[in-house]
Order: C-alpha cells, then sequence, then structure tokens
C-alpha cells in the first residue's frame, strides 16, 4: 500500500524526458495513470504496459493532442473511463520555439501558447467539478524558470510559462477550501530532448558552437552548474500529492540551481 493507491493520474505530455518520470514515480507510489503524448503508437503503449507490470497499477496510453480542446475532452472522458474519476491532474506537455521576434513564426506562437497554456485550462476546467465533489484533488502545472525571468528569443514560451503561473494561483484560490491544491513546478534546465532540440536554433539565433549554447547560455544561467533531473522534477510532483504538502496550493517551486535566486 502506497500513499497514493487508488489515485487515478493523468500526465500530458508523458511520452519523454519530464512527464515520463512524474508517471513513472505517480504510478511508483501507487497511483492509476494515464499517459498522454506523442510517439510510435505500439512503443507508447508497451511503456504504459511496463509501468503498469513494474509498479502493479493500472496505466493507459492517450495520443490525444493537448492543442485540440476536443481532443482533451475525449482524453478526459477515456481516463475517467478505464482509471476512474480524476484525482490528480498533471498538466506537462510543452513544446518551445526558439526566434527574435520579428521573425517569430505566427504559427509558433499559436502552437505553444496552445499547448503550454491553454490546454492546462481546457484539462482544469474539465477535472475540477468533480474533484470538489470529491473534496480532493491534484492539479500540477509544469511551469518553468521562465514563468519567473525571461531571455531573449522566447518570447512566447516566456508568455505562456508566465501565464501557467498566473492561472494556478487564480484556480488554487477558486478551489482552496475542498481539499484542492494546485500548484505549478518551475524547473530550470532539464536534460531532455525538448532542451535538446533547441541548441541548434539556439546556435543559428545566437551564432555560437553547440558547447558554447551549453555552457553560456543553459548553464550559465543555473549557478550549480547543473542540469536539473527528471528524477528530481518527478519526485517534487509526487510529494505534492503527498499529505504532507496538502496545505501547499498557489506555489510556484522553483527548481532551478538558483537561477531565480540571482
Ligand atoms: P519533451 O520534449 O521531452 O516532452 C514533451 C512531451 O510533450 C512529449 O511527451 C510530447 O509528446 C508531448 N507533447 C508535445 N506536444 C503535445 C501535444 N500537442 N499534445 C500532447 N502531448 C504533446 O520535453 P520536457 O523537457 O520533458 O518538457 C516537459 C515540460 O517541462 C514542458 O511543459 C516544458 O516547457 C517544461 N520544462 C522543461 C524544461 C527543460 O529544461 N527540459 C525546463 C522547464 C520546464
Amino acid at each position: 500500500m502506497h500513499e497514493l493507491t487508488g489515485r487515478t493520474a493523468l500526465v500530458t505530455g508523458a511520452t519523454s524526458g519530464i512527464g515520463l518520470a512524474i508517471a513513472k514515480a505517480l504510478a511508483a507510489n501507487g497511483a492509476n495513470v494515464m499517459l498522454d503524448g506523442f510517439g510510435e503508437r505500439a512503443a507508447c503503449e508497451k511503456e504504459a504496459a511496463e509501468i503498469a507490470e513494474a509498479h502493479g497499477v493500472r496505466t493507459a496510453y492517450t495520443p490525444a493532442d493537448v492543442s485540440k480542446p476536443d481532443e482533451i475532452v475525449a482524453m478526459i472522458d477515456e481516463t475517467e473511463r478505464r482509471l476512474g474519476p480524476i484525482d490528480i491532474l498533471v498538466n506537462n506537455a510543452g513544446v518551445q520555439h526558439v526566434s527574435p521576434v520579428e521573425d517569430f513564426p505566427v504559427e509558433q506562437w499559436d502552437r505553444i501558447i496552445a499547448i503550454n497554456l491553454t490546454s492546462a485550462f481546457h484539462a482544469t476546467r474539465l477535472v475540477t467539478a468533480k474533484m470538489k465533489e470529491r473534496r480532493w484533488g491534484r492539479i500540477i502545472n509544469t511551469a518553468s524558470a521562465h514563468s519567473l525571468v525571461a531571455s531573449p528569443y522566447k518570447s512566447a514560451y516566456v508568455a505562456a510559462k508566465h501565464g501557467i503561473a498566473g492561472f494556478t494561483k487564480s484556480v488554487a484560490l477558486e478551489v482552496a477550501t475542498f481539499a484542492i491544491t494546485v500548484n505549478c513546478i518551475s524547473p530550470g534546465y532539464v536534460w531532455t530532448p525538448l532542451v535538446e532540440r533547441q541548441i541548434p536554433d539556439t546556435m543559428k539565433a545566437r551564432n555560437m558552437t553547440h558547447q558554447q549554447v551549453v555552457e553560456e547560455v543553459l548553464l550559465k544561467a543555473q549557478p550549480t552548474k547543473q542540469f536539473v533531473t527528471v528524477e528530481q522534477v518527478a519526485a517534487m510532483a509526487v510529494f505534492l500529492c503527498s499529505d504532507a504538502a496538502s496545505q501547499i496550493t498557489g506555489a510556484n517551486i522553483s527548481m532551478d540551481g538558483g537561477w531565480t535566486a540571482a
């Protein structure tokens, strides 16, 4: 019997990086987990099945595209149908595009706002009524150090992440008396495919080598000079689901090696 035994979690962007680590950690603590995200369907279903097998919980996989509100509705329905009412919602799916604002492709702006911000609104609005009825819930949004500070050439991402931090606080106040907590975790640079993929664009935008981007852009911001690990972020998500964290709500928890302290 683990602390989250019998709870149902939905994690968006759970086929890679931080979301996958959170899904695994919630399962390891007893939760049944719906994993959402992109990837080769058979491989994602296999991953979900392996997590279930390893931890003796139930899991499922959905390829729902969270940039599409109707797919979010279907994802919530499918999760409830297959795993039961959602106790833990982790809005984690996120994408990045790096470009000076004057060249920023309009479709990239719309895509980033839709995935990194608006999707959390839709998923949250669809789960809170039932969480209120059951008088328990955890909503965890993966924000970023970029919810507190900015970097150049990431206007859409920084706007979306500042937005998610505000959204988190507002909803936290609305549901505070129902034993539902709403928080965001704000990692600095975590070594995941999302970070790896933005290196070539940053090299171009700043005229730098690969090594210069890692040392002078990414880790420059982080006083510890180390990347955050996905396991560390996942452990924070599990803690936020625990009873010990029941009075933490509306918080923006930095895990950034000191970046935003500077
Ligand atoms: P990642 O690229 O490894 O994973 C992103 C996940 O989101 C994948 O599962 C992908 O399939 C999914 N996804 C993308 N678009 C989607 C869509 N339209 N619908 C459904 N799923 C979609 O990235 P990551 O680094 O693990 O990032 C996860 C979250 O953490 C993001 O919100 C990101 O902004 C945030 N974050 C990452 C870092 C970092 O340094 N890696 C730092 C701070 C915050």
